[in-house]
Protein backbone atom coordinates (compact mmCIF):
# COMPACT_ATOMS: atom_id res chain seq x y z
CA UNK A 1 0.00 0.00 0.00
CA UNK A 2 2.16 3.09 -1.09
CA UNK A 3 -0.65 5.11 -1.70
CA UNK A 4 -1.53 6.19 1.64
CA UNK A 5 2.02 7.28 2.49
CA UNK A 6 1.98 9.22 -0.81
CA UNK A 7 -0.67 11.57 0.86
CA UNK A 8 1.19 11.67 3.82
CA UNK A 9 3.83 13.23 1.41
CA UNK A 10 1.79 15.79 -0.05
CA UNK A 11 -0.86 16.45 2.83
CA UNK A 12 -0.84 20.17 3.58
CA UNK A 13 -0.19 20.84 7.31
CA UNK A 14 -1.30 23.67 9.41
CA UNK A 15 -0.57 26.72 6.98
CA UNK A 16 -3.23 26.00 4.33
CA UNK A 17 -6.03 25.32 6.73
CA UNK A 18 -7.95 28.76 6.34
CA UNK A 19 -7.55 28.36 2.50
CA UNK A 20 -9.43 25.21 2.52
CA UNK A 21 -11.98 26.62 4.73
CA UNK A 22 -13.01 29.42 2.31
CA UNK A 23 -9.73 31.93 3.01
CA UNK A 24 -10.01 32.58 6.72
CA UNK A 25 -6.81 32.08 8.33
CA UNK A 26 -8.54 32.48 11.85
CA UNK A 27 -10.06 29.08 11.71
CA UNK A 28 -7.49 26.72 13.84
CA UNK A 29 -7.13 22.87 14.17
CA UNK A 30 -9.00 23.23 17.55
CA UNK A 31 -11.82 24.89 15.54
CA UNK A 32 -12.41 21.73 13.55
CA UNK A 33 -11.79 19.39 16.39
CA UNK A 34 -14.40 21.03 18.57
CA UNK A 35 -16.81 20.62 15.69
CA UNK A 36 -15.43 17.27 14.87
CA UNK A 37 -16.81 15.88 18.20
CA UNK A 38 -20.44 16.81 16.23
CA UNK A 39 -19.85 13.76 13.41
CA UNK A 40 -18.07 11.32 14.25
CA UNK A 41 -18.19 7.98 12.40
CA UNK A 42 -18.16 9.04 8.56
CA UNK A 43 -16.16 9.93 5.99
CA UNK A 44 -16.71 14.11 6.34
CA UNK A 45 -15.47 13.56 10.25
CA UNK A 46 -12.32 11.33 8.60
CA UNK A 47 -11.17 14.05 6.00
CA UNK A 48 -11.45 16.69 8.35
CA UNK A 49 -9.30 14.80 10.50
CA UNK A 50 -6.71 14.09 7.65
CA UNK A 51 -7.17 17.50 6.16
CA UNK A 52 -7.11 19.59 8.77
CA UNK A 53 -5.48 17.24 11.96
CA UNK A 54 -3.11 15.94 10.03
CA UNK A 55 -3.86 12.04 11.33
CA UNK A 56 -2.13 10.49 9.04
CA UNK A 57 -2.86 6.87 10.84
CA UNK A 58 -6.62 7.81 9.58
CA UNK A 59 -5.62 8.34 5.87
CA UNK A 60 -6.38 4.75 4.28
CA UNK A 61 -9.82 4.21 6.21
CA UNK A 62 -10.55 7.66 4.41
CA UNK A 63 -9.33 6.29 0.81
CA UNK A 64 -10.82 3.48 1.10
CA UNK A 65 -14.42 5.35 2.78
CA UNK A 66 -13.84 7.41 -0.86
CA UNK A 67 -13.52 4.66 -3.20
CA UNK A 68 -16.99 2.96 -1.59
CA UNK A 69 -18.92 6.36 -2.29
CA UNK A 70 -17.76 6.95 -5.31
CA UNK A 71 -18.77 3.06 -6.47
CA UNK A 72 -22.20 4.31 -4.72
CA UNK A 73 -22.40 7.52 -6.76
CA UNK A 74 -20.94 5.50 -10.26
CA UNK A 75 -23.95 2.96 -9.69
CA UNK A 76 -26.49 6.04 -9.46
CA UNK A 77 -25.40 7.23 -12.44
CA UNK A 78 -24.27 4.30 -14.31
CA UNK A 79 -21.35 4.49 -14.73
CA UNK A 80 -19.43 2.09 -16.55
CA UNK A 81 -16.89 1.51 -14.40
CA UNK A 82 -15.92 -2.30 -12.04
CA UNK A 83 -17.54 -2.75 -8.99
CA UNK A 84 -15.02 -3.48 -7.31
CA UNK A 85 -12.85 -0.61 -4.93
CA UNK A 86 -9.35 -1.89 -6.06
CA UNK A 87 -10.32 -1.81 -9.68
CA UNK A 88 -7.09 0.14 -11.12
CA UNK A 89 -9.02 3.13 -12.48
CA UNK A 90 -10.66 3.26 -9.57
CA UNK A 91 -7.81 3.39 -6.98
CA UNK A 92 -5.95 6.29 -9.57
CA UNK A 93 -9.10 8.11 -9.93
CA UNK A 94 -9.57 8.16 -5.92
CA UNK A 95 -6.30 8.64 -5.14
CA UNK A 96 -5.94 11.81 -7.15
CA UNK A 97 -8.97 13.63 -6.18
CA UNK A 98 -8.78 13.09 -2.41
CA UNK A 99 -5.09 14.75 -2.86
CA UNK A 100 -5.85 17.14 -5.12
CA UNK A 101 -8.81 17.79 -2.10
CA UNK A 102 -6.93 17.58 0.50
CA UNK A 103 -4.50 19.82 -0.79
CA UNK A 104 -6.47 22.18 -2.56
CA UNK A 105 -6.65 24.45 -5.80
CA UNK A 106 -3.29 25.78 -6.97
CA UNK A 107 -4.09 29.63 -7.30
CA UNK A 108 -2.62 30.97 -10.79
CA UNK A 109 0.82 32.89 -10.41
CA UNK A 110 0.59 35.04 -13.60
CA UNK A 111 -2.70 36.40 -12.46
CA UNK A 112 -2.78 35.81 -8.47
CA UNK A 113 -6.34 34.17 -9.15
CA UNK A 114 -8.09 37.15 -10.39
CA UNK A 115 -8.45 35.43 -13.63
CA UNK A 116 -7.31 38.83 -15.21
CA UNK A 117 -3.46 39.43 -16.11
CA UNK A 118 -1.91 42.80 -16.57
CA UNK A 119 0.54 43.90 -20.29
CA UNK A 120 3.91 44.41 -18.49
CA UNK A 121 4.17 46.90 -21.30
CA UNK A 122 0.62 48.38 -20.76
CA UNK A 123 0.08 48.76 -16.95
CA UNK A 124 -3.70 50.40 -17.98
CA UNK A 125 -4.30 47.01 -20.27
CA UNK A 126 -5.96 44.16 -18.33
CA UNK A 127 -6.88 41.04 -20.42
CA UNK A 128 -8.15 37.70 -19.36
CA UNK A 129 -5.33 35.61 -17.99
CA UNK A 130 -4.39 32.71 -20.24
CA UNK A 131 -2.22 30.57 -17.78
CA UNK A 132 -5.06 29.39 -16.11
CA UNK A 133 -8.74 28.34 -15.98
CA UNK A 134 -10.71 30.86 -13.52
CA UNK A 135 -8.07 31.53 -11.94
CA UNK A 136 -7.06 27.86 -10.90
CA UNK A 137 -4.39 26.24 -12.39
CA UNK A 138 -4.43 22.36 -13.29
CA UNK A 139 -2.05 19.58 -12.14
CA UNK A 140 -0.27 18.62 -14.82
CA UNK A 141 -0.26 14.71 -16.11
CA UNK A 142 3.17 14.42 -14.47
CA UNK A 143 1.74 15.15 -10.91
CA UNK A 144 -1.28 12.90 -11.44
CA UNK A 145 1.35 10.10 -12.93
CA UNK A 146 4.33 10.50 -10.24
CA UNK A 147 1.20 10.14 -7.52
CA UNK A 148 0.12 7.06 -8.62
CA UNK A 149 2.98 5.27 -9.67
CA UNK A 150 2.18 5.12 -13.47
CA UNK A 151 3.37 6.79 -16.98
CA UNK A 152 1.66 9.94 -18.29
CA UNK A 153 0.56 8.14 -20.85
CA UNK A 154 -1.33 5.80 -18.87
CA UNK A 155 -2.74 8.86 -16.67
CA UNK A 156 -3.36 10.52 -20.29
CA UNK A 157 -5.87 7.43 -20.99
CA UNK A 158 -7.35 7.16 -17.64
CA UNK A 159 -8.35 11.02 -17.73
CA UNK A 160 -9.47 11.16 -21.16
CA UNK A 161 -12.18 8.04 -21.08
CA UNK A 162 -13.43 9.60 -17.50
CA UNK A 163 -13.31 13.26 -17.61
CA UNK A 164 -16.50 14.41 -16.41
CA UNK A 165 -16.45 11.18 -13.96
CA UNK A 166 -13.42 12.52 -12.35
CA UNK A 167 -14.63 15.94 -11.89
CA UNK A 168 -18.53 14.60 -10.68
CA UNK A 169 -16.19 12.85 -8.40
CA UNK A 170 -15.26 16.33 -6.33
CA UNK A 171 -19.00 16.38 -5.71
CA UNK A 172 -18.31 14.04 -2.72
CA UNK A 173 -15.48 15.92 -1.30
CA UNK A 174 -17.34 19.31 -1.33
CA UNK A 175 -20.37 17.71 0.12
CA UNK A 176 -17.96 16.50 3.10
CA UNK A 177 -16.23 20.21 3.31
CA UNK A 178 -19.82 21.31 3.43
CA UNK A 179 -20.16 18.83 6.30
CA UNK A 180 -17.36 20.63 8.17
CA UNK A 181 -18.37 23.93 7.95
CA UNK A 182 -22.15 22.72 9.29
CA UNK A 183 -20.22 21.50 12.15
CA UNK A 184 -18.82 24.57 12.71
CA UNK A 185 -21.83 26.72 12.73
CA UNK A 186 -20.59 28.61 10.32
CA UNK A 187 -21.92 27.40 6.74
CA UNK A 188 -23.96 30.31 5.96
CA UNK A 189 -20.73 32.76 6.06
CA UNK A 190 -19.61 31.68 2.61
ZN1 LIG B 1 -4.22 33.08 -14.19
Amino acid sequence: MGSPAKISLLCPKIGSLGQGLGGLPEITWEDVAFALATMTGNNASLFARVKYGSQDGLRGDLLNGFRLEILTLAGEKGWNIPPDKDSPVLRVLSLSALVEAIQGPIICKTCNGTKYARNPKKPSEVKPCTKCDGGIRKRGAKWHADLNDITRYRWRAIIGAWESQYKEIFGITERWEGAIRKAMGRGLRY
